[in-house]
């Protein structure tokens, strides 16, 4: 009896809604793999909690990979007044936040073990800081806190909240026009609404030329620790990583270095600062593309890596298959519709020789 099909919105927007902070990504993978228990054949989770579903098939063991972490700021401390002091999850070299990557006057979730407590990302409005705070130009990490509505350090304490909570923006997803969705971890939830959406279009199928896997990682965005260790519990002979794809096709960004555009199809990534990937492979796929009238994008990123990678160094054949994304790494991170059903797609095709 085949599993009933996912809506894409429906499934983009239950996905990237689950807090699944770097280091935490236990709501992500238990959502995950109760999903894809639905019409997987089998089900694994392993030690450092990466899941990995069989969908079927005989031959080359092929295994698409989607990561489950999203970008967080980590609680610090906790101040008398209940306000929570955060810093970056991430290797900060500069000392102080990044141009690019600002939670401020977001909606705020903190992550504990029992639960999520709201907040807000806030700072010292304009009307009330000093001459010399209003004429800084960039931000101290001590500038930036969340404010939960809570007025002591205890009560914090008792909902589960301590130094190394992480905190995640939490704006709710949304369409935008005809064919646009909005909102955060869309880095890399649509990777995994893409391997979902596979997954249940070739377990209705009996003509799969690989033994067809899908895993889901954690922490991808700081430094790719999941992917590491998927070929010790499933060896594999070929990856495809999935994630987002970097455009150019807004104000700001030169065109002649990102050429990937929204709702020009799947964007197949030559190399990245992380790894060169399988030419002949990557090949395969935009041919693959092309002969069954899927839309397709070819790139090389710089300032960028995948946890194909990870895959390479451990000897797996590995390609990048990306969506283009606005705003990659923000709240209001942007993907087409169109583009992900196309992901689907240049995938089913290809694990089916096109049939
Ligand atoms: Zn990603």
């Amino acid at each position: 009896m085949p599993a009933k099909r996912s809506s894409t919105f429906d499934l983009i927007k239950t996905l990237t809604e689950l807090p699944g902070p770097v280091g935490f990504e236990t709501a992500v993978q238990d959502h995950i793999a109760a999903h894809w228990g639905g019409f997987a054949q089998e089900v694994r989770r392993t030690r450092v909690d990466n899941v990995l579903a069989k969908v079927g098939g005989k031959g080359e063991r092929l295994v698409i990979v989607a990561h489950a972490d999203e970008l967080c700021w980590i609680v610090r401390s906790i101040s008398d007044e209940g306000f929570l002091h955060i810093g970056p999850f991430y290797r900060d070299l500069v000392g102080r936040p990044t141009k690019n990557t600002i939670p401020l006057n977001q909606p705020a979730l903190v992550v504990t073990s029992t639960g999520t407590v709201e907040g807000i990302f806030a700072t010292a409005s304009g009307h009330v800081v000093s001459p010399t705070q209003r004429a800084q130009t960039t931000w101290e990490w001590t500038d930036w806190f969340i404010d939960l509505g809570i007025t002591s350090k205890a009560e914090v304490e008792a909902l589960g909240i301590h130094p190394g909570c992480k905190v995640l923006w939490n704006p709710e997803t949304r369409r935008l026009g005809a064919n646009l969705i909005t909102g955060k971890a869309m880095d890399d939830r649509v990777a995994m609404a893409i391997a979902t959406l596979t997954g249940e279009r070739l377990a209705e199928r009996s003509d799969l030329r690989f033994e067809v896997w899908l895993a889901s990682t954690i922490q991808e965005e700081n430094g790719l620790i999941g992917a590491a260790s998927i070929t010790d519990d499933l060896r594999a002979d070929r990856s495809i990583a999935l994630d987002v794809g970097l455009t150019g096709d807004v104000p700001g960004v030169d065109a002649r270095m990102f050429p990937g555009r929204m709702g020009e199809g799947p964007i197949v990534v030559y190399n990245d600062f992380s790894v060169h990937y399988d030419w002949a492979f990557s090949e395969e796929l935009v041919r693959t593309a092309r002969a069954n009238d899927i839309p397709v994008q070819e790139a090389a990123f710089a300032n960028y890596g995948s946890d194909g990678s990870e895959m390479i160094k451990r000897g797996v054949k590995s390609a990048l298959v990306t969506y283009p994304t606005r705003y990659t790494h923000s709240p209001i991170e942007t993907v087409d519709e169109r583009d992900v059903e196309a992901c689907v797609d240049l995938l089913v095709a290809y694990v089916t020789n096109g049939g």
